[in-house]
């Protein structure tokens, strides 16, 4: 048989039904949506699978089940814009087109060149890839690595800061609250090194503030190839405006604890940003419902400073855009502290007129050193 095998047993692999059609040059995959805890919402949009087959195998591969639900409205996580990545060995990606059908599908032409062909909707970025990145940076005398709490399975949450202790600002970012959003990941990694170069540069952002990251919060979604909750069936970016079950989202339950140590120890953070993929993109600032203070005049510096010195072009939300109970719009009502949800376009980066690989990421987090810089430079004294 040309096409023989769909393997969904390995690393952050999505969980899937499949059939091969008899001739062995077709198949279809029904994606397992993950659900919500107490809601109709579901959600599946994330596939990493591989093909197994003879090599020279041309194969159509139908994904199916984007019938998603969110806020008890059914839509698609997919559109004509929607593309596919693919790999022999699981680590150098290339990008290929996918179709969109009338009837909510996706189909896939591929050739398994050598056998075996792995298919992706964008570079997946897996626990084991965390954990080489943290082995790699931990014995920086400018790297601290603690683990703040564990998943609802029980894996450690670390929170990895660049930088001393003791500066004059702290930003925080926060990749992995949705399991398949990968960009998160490729940007605090470019980040991350950047930071830790030795070179004059470095020294100078370092010597202006730290940066702290907590870079995979919902790591069993990852493990288990999720697209959205957790595995109790809870959102990482909802619920925000109380604090957190520690028994459902003991991933949030630590973040908060670990903000409000920071406060107590009198180096609140100032600038937090969450980092997702979409297929829009924007910077989403949710407006406050009463005491503004700062925030909006801060997160008009934050997008200046963003669109002057990265590749980022695809703009902000309306300012009357409301998100309550979203990680950006509790940073500023429970903690006072500047945060807001960036977006990182799946299918195109508009600014350089590609799609976006893991590499395109990493440089928007090497450049974020001076949006950083420049943010706090600009900064007037508020009044918090
Ligand atoms: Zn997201």
């Amino acid at each position: 048989m040309p096409l023989q095998f769909i393997n969904t047993a390995f690393e952050n692999a999505s969980p899937a039904n499949w059939h091969i059609e008899d001739d062995g040059k077709a198949a279809t995959v029904e994606l397992f949506y993950d659900h919500e805890r107490d809601a109709p919402n579901r959600a599946a949009g994330h596939w990493h699978l591989r093909l197994e087959g003879e090599p020279g195998t041309a194969a159509r591969i139908t994904l199916k089940n984007f019938d998603n639900v969110w806020n008890g409205k059914h839509g698609s996580p997919i559109s004509g814009k929607t593309g596919c990545f693919v790999s022999t060995d699981g680590t150098q990606w290339r990008h290929i087109p996918a179709r969109k059908t009338e009837d909510n599908t996706l189909e896939i032409d591929v050739t398994l060149d050598a056998g075996q062909l792995y298919l992706a909707r964008i570079e997946p970025y897996r626990i084991s890839d965390l954990e080489n990145l943290l082995a790699e940076i931990c014995d920086h005398p400018l790297v601290e690595i603690k683990t703040i709490g564990n998943t609802v399975e029980g894996r450690e949450l670390e929170l990895v800061r660049v930088g001393r202790e003791q500066t004059p600002n702290r930003v925080f970012l926060r990749a992995r609250a949705h399991p398949w959003e990968t960009g998160g990941s490729y940007c605090v990694q470019g980040l991350i090194r950047s930071l830790l170069r030795d070179d004059a540069d470095a020294k100078r952002y370092l010597e202006t503030y730290s940066v702290c990251v907590l870079p995979m919060a919902c790591k069993d979604g990852v493990a288990r190839g999720y697209t959205r909750f957790n595995v109790a069936g809870m959102d990482l970016n909802r619920k925000w405006a109380a604090p957190a079950d520690p028994r459902l989202a003991p991933e949030n339950h630590a973040l908060e604890t670990w903000f409000d140590e920071m406060i107590d120890s009198g180096r609140p953070i100032q600038l937090a940003i969450d980092l997702h993929n979409d297929e829009g993109g924007k910077l989403h600032v949710s407006r406050p419902e009463e005491n503004e203070g700062p925030y909006l005049a801060d997160m008009d510096r934050f997008e200046r400073s963003l669109t002057e010195h990265t590749w980022f072009t695809e703009g902000r939300t309306p300012l009357e855009f409301r998100n309550p109970g979203s990680f950006g719009s509790a940073m500023w009502t429970r903690y006072r502290v500047s945060g807001c949800v960036l977006e990182l376009n799946c299918n195109w980066i508009a600014g350089l007129n590609k799609p976006p690989f893991g590499k395109d990421w990493e440089r928007l987090g090497e450049q974020m050193r001076d949006v950083f810089l420049q943010y706090f430079a600009d900064a007037t004294p508020s009044l918090r």
